[in-house]
């Protein structure tokens, strides 16, 4: 299986489950708005695996690290801190902080330091998500 093909079956997956029922299309996560056309990545991006190829499969291939955005909220919205913090915090009401740190904990990063901090995010987050419910 290639790496597009794995992607477009991502793709395909994350807009089936996550469309309301009698769409085929969700709504673009973000803005609420138009329908989704992209996945983007909100927990590690591309540009955090550049040089690690099994990280990168990894990251480009989960749907716990993707969000389903339209086209104009992942070019010009999805990347600040705002956004992310709430595609994050979707994607842990979504499915869990659990699953998401068991995730994390067998991917392949470079460094300890580079897993710790992405743990940390999500412990934060869910914590954040206790005190005040994002969905
Ligand atoms: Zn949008």
């Amino acid at each position: 299986m290639t790496m597009t093909a794995d992607r477009a079956r991502l793709k395909a997956r994350v807009f089936t489950v996550r469309a309301r029922i009698g769409q085929k299309i969700p709504m673009c996560e973000l803005c609420g708005i138009s329908h989704a056309s992209d996945l983007h990545e909100h927990w590690i991006s591309r540009g955090q695996s550049t040089g690690n190829p099994e990280l990168q499969e990894a990251i480009l291939t989960s749907e716990y690290n993707v969000s389903a955005l339209c086209n104009d909220c992942n070019v010009n919205y999805a990347e600040k801190d705002s956004s992310r913090k709430l595609l994050r915090k979707k994607s842990i009401a979504r499915y869990g902080s659990d699953a998401i740190v068991k995730w994390m904990l067998n991917l392949p990063f470079k460094s300890d330091s580079d897993q710790a901090q992405h743990l940390r995010d999500v412990i934060r987050l869910a914590d954040e998500i206790d005190r005040e419910p994002v969905l």
